[in-house]
This record gives structure tokens, sequence and C-alpha cells, in this order.
């Protein structure tokens, strides 16, 4: 089984990740948990282009290119091979993280990202993407509360972008009703923990 946690900011996917990982090993299951952008090797190494700030921004087309190029990877090297030996696969922001970011906010065309998608995954897609949903400004300040010291560029953004991001997430989740499930990440870790621990047992029996 695949399983995704998107979102935006602050929304808590990596504990969330985090604890349904504990929680299916628990259960007896295998579990590799791992993130995009990033995840594998050569998809770290890119994360670190993306996110660094380093080099001047690169357009949205570009930036699509590379959280491509570093999918491809991950997906390759460890996404598909967890999958066919029988691991859950429970990653932090996948495909609609594309969609939300460089479709919905950076107006790339969905035809392109249609064709980046089928790339990079070559039909590798979740069972199961919960998406988790808190207000924008709630979001915020758990991230400065996260007090990483040092936001991502994609951090630095203002409050009209993560509004942007949280009705592109939530309008993600309405299209594609059978694979994605909207959670509200507004209660405090454990009653979301156990929220979610609930829909992966309902809907992929776990
Ligand atoms: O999940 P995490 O905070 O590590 O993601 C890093 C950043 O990359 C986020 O701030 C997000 O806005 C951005 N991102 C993006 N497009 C993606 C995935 C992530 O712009 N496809």
């Amino acid at each position: 089984h695949f399983i995704t946690l998107e979102g935006g900011e602050g929304t808590g996917k990596s504990t969330q990740a985090r604890r349904l990982a504990v929680h299916l090993r628990a259960l007896g299951h295998q579990v590799v948990e791992t993130r995009e952008p990033g995840g594998s090797p050569g998809a770290e190494a890119v994360r670190h282009v993306l996110l660094s700030g380093a080099a001047e921004p690169l357009g949205p087309v570009a930036e699509a290119l590379l959280f491509a190029a570093a999918r491809t990877d991950h997906v390759a090297t460890l996404i598909r091979p967890a999958l066919a030996a029988g691991i859950i696969v429970i990653c932090d922001r996948f495909i609609d993280s594309t969609r939300v970011y460089q479709g919905a906010v950076g107006q790339v065309q969905p035809h392109l990202l249609d064709a980046l998608e089928e790339m990079a995954t070559s039909g590798t897609r979740p069972d199961l993407t919960l998406i988790l949903d808190v207000p924008p400004d709630i979001g915020l300040a758990r991230a400065a509360a996260r007090g990483e010291g040092n936001p991502d560029r994609f951090e630095k953004e203002g409050a009209a972008y993560h509004a942007a991001v949280r009705e592109a997430f939530v309008t993600r989740a309405a299209a594609a009703p059978r694979r994605c499930v909207l959670v509200d990440a507004t209660p405090d870790p454990d009653a979301v923990a156990a929220e979610i621990a609930g829909i992966v047992a309902a809907r992929l029996g776990l």
C-alpha cells in the first residue's frame, strides 16, 4: 500500500506520517517512511537546489521539471521497490503538492503536469492520500513555533499565498474523493492520529 500525506505549512504532515508509521508497525506491518521533495539520495540533492534559495528563483516550469526529476528518482529507487516487496510506503508530500504549488499557485498548465506526473510515476500512484487541513494562520503559527529559524523560501511567502495553497488542497480532495480524504488537522496531534488510523483501517483494511 502507498499512502501519502499532503497539506500546507504547519498542518502536521511530518508528525502524522511518523505517527501513522509507528501505528502500522505496531500492527505488524513493514513500513518505510519517506518524503518529497527528496526521499532518495539523488532526489535529496535536487531538494537542496530547490529549497536552498541560493540561486535566483526558477520559473514555475523549470521548478516543475526539477520536482519531476526528483520524483522520478525517488519512485524508481525507493517507492516502487518497497511496494514490490510488500512494504507499506508512507510519503510526506507527493503528486498533489505538485498540482497545488506548481499548478494552482504556479500556473503551470495541467497538460504539462499530467505528462510530468506520468513520466515520474509510471503509474505508481497513492492508494490513499490524507490531505491535512488547518486555517493558514494556525498553520503558519505552528510552522513558526517549530523554530527552525531558517525558513525555506516557500515559507517566506505571504498570507494570500498560504490561503491559495489551502484552497487548492481542498479542491484537490474534492476532485479525487476515491483516493483523497480531507482531514481536519486543527485538533491536537493525538486526536488527528486517531482519526487517520481510523481512515486507514476503513479505506485500506490495515
Ligand atoms: O514539506 P516541506 O515543508 O519539507 O516542503 C518544502 C517546501 O517545498 C514547502 O514549503 C512547499 O511549499 C514546497 N513545495 C513546492 N512544491 C512541491 C512540494 C513542495 O513548492 N511540489
